[in-house]
């Protein structure tokens, strides 16, 4: 049984945290080390540690982070600049917290990821 996270805290909101977004498969809110203008976590509410871990069963939550990261871009104006979207597993990754998340980055150029 994978551990939880402090996103399952902010998910049953018993720490505050920004929420922007909340329905029966995801929640997103506003990362609080934000590294662009807009910078929004997107989750689902169910506990996956990492990518490695994502089930066909997930396959619904995963779909639906897509379309709420698209609404969200759109609200925050920064669609049509454009916009990048992360999603970090395990050590080479980059990952600190153990429950999956997509960074929602943009309001500003990000110029090439790999360079
Ligand atoms: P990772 O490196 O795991 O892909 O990203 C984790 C992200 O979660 C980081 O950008 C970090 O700033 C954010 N984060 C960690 N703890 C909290 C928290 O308690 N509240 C919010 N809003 N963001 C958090």
């Amino acid at each position: 049984m994978a551990e939880e996270t402090i996103f399952s805290k902010i998910i049953r909101r018993e720490i505050p945290a920004d929420i922007l977004y909340q329905d029966d498969l995801v929640t997103a809110f506003r990362d609080i080390n934000a590294r662009a203008p807009t910078h929004i976590l997107i989750i689902p509410n169910h506990l996956i540690p990492t990518t490695n871990d994502v089930k066909a069963s997930d396959e619904k939550a995963l779909g639906r982070m897509v379309t709420v990261a698209a609404k969200l871009a759109e609200e925050a104006g920064i669609a049509e600049d454009g916009y990048r979207i992360i999603m970090n597993c395990n050590k080479h990754g980059g990952q600190e917290v153990y429950h999956i998340h997509m960074h929602l980055l943009g309001g500003c150029s990000l110029g090439p990821m790999l360079s």
